[in-house]
């Protein structure tokens, strides 16, 4: 079987003249993806479980030619730890999805030697997948901090899954033994409480895993990163360092969430009317900072949208948001308080059509309506793809006679990923051996890889990985697998699983481009002619009461292709027909209009 070794750096892939492969490059291909699955559809051959003594073996199901459905195996002899099971959010040729998860047969093939998963943050490209992949590999112990404990709970409790793996909650400064793992953690910053690193011990070698992170000397949590541990863990010898990349190719360090503060204190300052702060429901930081201004202006908060009211909770259960009392306000008890008085914090900064900040904006929200005066925050960065929807609600909020402030007229905004500067700062505390930039697209890895060699990391040590492609490390020595294991993308609509493909996608495209056309035949199934004129129904395609001559035709077309095409007047070849039909009729429709409609040819035997 063929299997692409993926290019290190500074050595041309063999098989494309790029190195840099964009995310959109990945997605809209259904026929390069189906042709990826035929290639390693055999995986089971090139599993990567074959007796292989010494070898830890380090494979990302997801995150490192994406931002999202984040998922490594990190798999010694017979143990297996699965570090991180996150989602993420499909791109508009995707219609009609919800979310997308990586592949996880293997893991179903191989649950039984499944040690444990062990999660770094809270947020859902980290932890969003599990209920869809935790009951498929046999519910295996989680291990991760306690905030993030609780919010996968939350999240299993949703799916009627509570219960069924345990949650364990880890003491940061208490080893953890999975087998043959031993796990250490440190403490860095992001835009969630409790993000950990992790370092890995096995007999074959030391890992450290950082992802999702940056360096906050004045963190809202007040709890920088544990730079000593990390300088510790550095001095014992690390065989790989796995670091985040989605920054790689910002110069610079990250903004402090303190500074941030004084931004949001600033809009506090400002505004007259209400504030409607809109964000993530899981930066909880930013959350604490837009309290803290609330309490300092004497602002009463009311917390809207269902996500971002659960997390509150939450963190404030576990000490992790600090809440002056009676801050927090119903919704009804705000409208009878003075405009300036009020601060609405809502979920929907993607612009989400359900979330509280879309139906505050259409004028459906059941307790707020947005007035003139009001200022509206919107303080996160649109996720790629979402540019449009965000923009639709921030035109609906102007047109009430809003404020809108958002990262490109106020910075209001920080990224939790660390800038060039910090990851190289990283880079020098572990002093790895070898280096694998993971948590971002091909081309932010071969940035963070750039990075990694001005520090004197050689090139030859610098693995760039796709998705299922697979390190082995023995004896501390890293070399990359000519084996790969199967990746894919699993889609998530509705509740299903799985069960919408390549082929469910195509078909929804073409309808949403160019509608459907629907050709109903009675054929006789004696001699194969059609009995009476083909039905025809279009929805989205043409106006039939206008387009009465086109459908003249294209009945007059069915019964050629249909009656040319049954020499054999006995045994009529339905299936055949069909095709010739779909073909035909497609062909034909396209000679006159230019569009492309699905064609369902039905055919009902008389
Ligand atoms: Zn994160």
């Amino acid at each position: 079987m063929m299997t692409r070794k993926p290019p290190r750096i500074g050595r041309r892939r063999p098989d494309s003249g790029s190195h840099v492969r964009s995310f959109s490059d990945r997605r809209p291909q259904f026929f390069a993806t189906a042709e990826r699955h035929r290639q390693t559809a055999d995986y089971a051959k090139t599993s990567v479980s074959e007796k292989t003594p010494g070898v830890l073996k380090i494979v990302p199901l997801g995150g490192v030619e994406e931002v999202g459905e984040n998922m490594t195996i990190f798999e010694y002899e017979n143990d297996i730890i699965v570090v991180d099971m996150g989602f993420a959010f499909p791109d508009e040729n995707m219609p009609g999805i919800d979310y997308i998860i990586p592949d996880t047969k293997y893991l179903q093939e191989n649950k039984n030697r499944i040690r444990g998963v062990v999660v770094t943050h809270g947020h859902l490209d980290h932890i969003g997948a599990m209920p869809y992949i935790l009951p498929k590999i046999g519910d295996p112990p989680v291990f991760t901090m306690p905030l993030t404990a609780a919010l996968i709970e939350r999240r299993l409790d949703e799916f009627h899954l509570l219960g069924r793996s345990q949650i364990n909650r880890l003491d940061i400064d208490q080893a953890l033994n999975l087998g043959a793992f031993t796990f250490r953690f440190f403490r860095l910053n992001h835009n969630i409480p409790d993000s950990i690193g992790l370092s890995i011990k096995t007999p074959a070698g030391h890992v450290i895993y950082a992802t999702d992170w940056k360096f906050d000397h004045t963190p809202v949590d007040n709890k920088p990163s544990e730079f000593h541990k990390i300088a510790r863990f550095g001095g014992e010898g690390v065989t790989v360092l796995m670091s985040d990349s989605t920054n790689a190719e910002v110069p610079g360090y990250s903004l402090s969430e303190k500074d941030l503060g004084e931004t949001i204190d600033r809009v506090f300052r400002d505004a007259s009317g209400r504030i409607i702060f809109a964000t993530f429901s899981t930066l909880i930081n930013r959350i604490q900072q837009v309290i803290n201004s609330a309490a300092k202006y004497d602002r009463k908060v009311v917390v809207t949208g269902r996500s971002i009211v659960a997390t509150v909770e939450i963190a404030f259960s576990l000490g992790m948001l600090k809440i002056p009392p009676k801050i927090i306000v119903r919704a009804e008890q705000a409208n009878r308080l003075p405009d300036g008085k009020v601060v609405i914090l809502s979920t929907g900064s993607q612009g989400e059509e359900s979330a509280s900040l879309a139906r505050i904006a259409r004028g459906e929200h059941k307790t707020v309506s947005v007035r003139p005066g009001d200022t509206v925050v919107i303080s996160a960065s649109p996720i790629p793809g979402n540019e449009r929807s965000v923009a639709a609600v921030m035109n609906n909020l102007t047109r009430l006679g809003a404020k809108v402030l958002y990262i490109k007229n106020l910075d209001i905004h920080t990224s939790g990923h660390a800038k060039q500067e910090d990851l190289k700062m990283m880079i020098s505390l572990v002093k790895p051996k070898y280096f694998m930039p993971i948590h971002g697209e091909h081309h932010m890895l071969v940035a963070h890889a750039g990075l990694a060699k001005n520090l004197g990391v050689p090139e030859k040590n610098i693995f760039i990985l796709d998705n299922g492609n697979i390190l082995e490390i023995k004896s501390a020595e890293a070399k990359l697998s000519e084996k790969k294991l199967k990746t894919g993308l699993v889609f998530i609509d509705g509740l299903g699983v799985g069960d919408v493909g390549e082929v469910v996608l195509r078909d929804r495209k073409v309808m949403a481009e160019d509608g459907m056309f629907v050709v109903i035949m009675q054929i006789d199934r004696k001699n194969g002619k059609l009995f009476g004129p083909p039905d025809i129904i279009s929805r989205g395609f043409v106006y039939m009461k206008e387009s009465e001559d086109l459908l003249r035709e294209v009945k007059h077309e069915v019964r050629k292709v249909v009656e040319t095409k049954s020499q054999k007047p006995q045994e009529p070849n339905w299936a055949y027909i069909r095709s010739r039909v779909r073909d035909q009729i497609g062909e034909f429709l396209f000679q006159r209009t230019e569009r492309r409609p699905l064609i369902l040819p039905v055919i009902i035997e008389v």
